[in-house]
């Protein structure tokens, strides 16, 4: 099956010829039609254009860019041009909201041939960890289908797994990449903030919010990096720093200092799951790196600042969906207040009215000092406890869940619950550094196992690197799910 290709392996057979993206793009989209109704990962199917556009590339016969060719899946986050972008929200879905103009990534992925398929399922505007809060229904996850593939972008994630396409796109806010990729059983990529642009992309909280990838392989995830990262004039965060060439990757381990933070390695963390990435540790140490015990004391204040942070900005993000540029609308409102408020109790699931009533009380007045100013203050010095340690070691290691997929509806009724999920992923968001998500084994159900590497700012060529000497090292990412 062509669809289980990686992008470095159907890279090397389109350049021999020995296949074309139109083989490519139709086995990607049997495969869609044949799993993905078990599934729920694709939420909008884009094929004919992609065959299109399969037929232009292989046309052009030329294969120099790693990505010619090459079929996707985005995230329902990412505008692009022409093609329906909801946010798996009844807000913008009700209406068919179509995106008028191309995000950064998207484009950049064209421009080297990347061909997109379609769009797929993740949490109503992203917040959640599970896609239950989706308007389309929960993606289910291919290692069991009792249980959600992750979130937010569980259908990147599930489609990945499930080789639906080659590689998908994401975005990471509080672990949104990094979670469904463990769950699912591949890797996923958060970069340094302003490394790559969020330009186009549906803001949920701009101060964390990142894009990425999710893929087979850790050299997938240098080569999408490579290929979108890099200043953007419509993103004033991104960063002039020059793109380095993460593809070239190396796997030598010798010299590496890798932390282990206590405060990760705790109680409630599921035993075979801490053996994993137990065993994970070691085997990095015998191939020359050194384990150095360290301490981010912060680190049990993180979900809690998280989820003052996220919610503030998600109160202001929100604003935009009034009703009156675009999305959901109310038929005869008796004035302007009846109009927004209904407009908006209709369109918004749940968690998103949450968040936005969290958001807005602890920034108004009177509460603004105790909330939102402290929250602000404890995300320094969790960007300070990183800073400390990168003085010491390389590499931070730790589990990025602290148990496998959950069961679908475990979690869906207690917010308090869902957002404990977050517990490893929420840190290094509030002090902006790279972070992935690698496979390191299988819980004693059979369910994949995610191995998080962090690193300083900037850092994401020593990650990348680590991971892919752990890679190399394992066969944990050449296991598929059997659906
Ligand atoms: N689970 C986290 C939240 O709900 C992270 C979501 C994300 O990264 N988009 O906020």
């Amino acid at each position: 099956m062509l669809s289980a290709l990686t992008i470095s392996e159907a890279h090397d057979r389109l350049k021999k010829k020995e296949i074309s993206s139109e083989e490519l793009v139709r086995s990607c989209i049997e495969r869609i039609e044949s799993v993905d109704k078990k599934l729920n990962a694709v939420v909008y199917k884009n094929f004919e254009s992609a065959i299109e556009a399969a037929k232009v590339v292989d046309k052009k016969g030329s294969f120099d860019s790693h990505l010619s060719g090459i079929p996707y899946l985005a995230k329902d986050v990412y505008s692009e041009a022409g093609v329906p972008t909801t946010g798996c929200s009844n807000m913008l879905r009700e209406k068919n909201y179509i995106s008028p103009f191309d995000s950064t990534t998207t484009k950049r992925l064209k421009s080297t041939g990347a061909i997109s398929l379609g769009k797929t399922n993740t949490d109503e505007f992203t917040m959640g960890a599970s896609t239950e809060t989706s308007c389309y229904g929960v993606t289910k996850n291919p290692w069991d289908l009792t249980r959600v593939a992750g979130g937010s972008s569980g259908g990147s994630a599930a489609a990945v797994s499930a080789d639906e396409a080659i590689f998908a796109l994401g975005t990471d806010t509080g672990g949104s990449i990094r979670q469904p990729a463990g769950f699912c059983g591949i890797a996923g990529l958060r970069s340094t903030y302003g490394r790559t642009s969020r330009y186009g992309v549906m803001s949920m909280a701009s101060s964390l919010d990142t894009t990425g990838s999710l893929c087979k392989t850790v050299e997938d995830l240098a080569i999408i990096l490579e290929a979108t990262a890099g200043k953007d004039i419509m993103d004033g965060t991104t960063s002039e720093k020059p793109v380095e060439p993460y593809s070239k990757l190396t796997n030598n381990m010798k010299g590496l200092r890798i932390g282990l933070p206590k405060e990760y390695f705790i109680e409630g963390i599921r035993p075979d799951c801490e053996k994993a990435i137990r065993d994970a540790a070691a085997l990095l140490q015998s191939m020359g790196a050194t384990l150095v015990d360290i301490s981010l004391p912060h680190t049990k204040y993180a979900v809690a600042t998280y989820y003052i942070l996220c919610p503030c900005e998600v109160s202001s993000n929100m604003a935009r969906y009034d009703g009156l540029r675009y999305g959901h609308t109310v038929k005869n409102p008796s004035d302007l207040v009846d109009y927004y408020q209904r407009t908006r109790s209709e369109g918004f699931g749940a968690e998103v009215k949450r968040r936005i009533m969290i958001g807005t009380y602890a920034l108004s007045a009177g509460y603004f000092d105790a909330y939102y100013l402290k929250a602000q203050k404890v995300r320094t010095l969790i960007r300070k406890d990183f800073e400390d340690a990168f003085q010491k070691v390389d590499v931070i290691l730790s589990p990025v869940s602290p148990h496998p997929a959950f069961r679908i509806g475990a979690n869906s009724s207690d917010p308090v619950a869902m957002y404990l999920e977050d517990v490893f992923t929420v840190a290094q968001v509030m002090a902006g550094i790279p972070c992935l998500s690698v496979p390191c084994g299988f819980s004693d159900e059979g369910l994949p196992i995610g191995l998080q590497l962090m690193g300083p700012q900037w850092g994401e060529q020593t990650i990348l690197n680590a991971a892919y000497a752990y890679e190399q090292a394992t066969e944990w990412h050449k296991k598929k799910p059997t659906i």
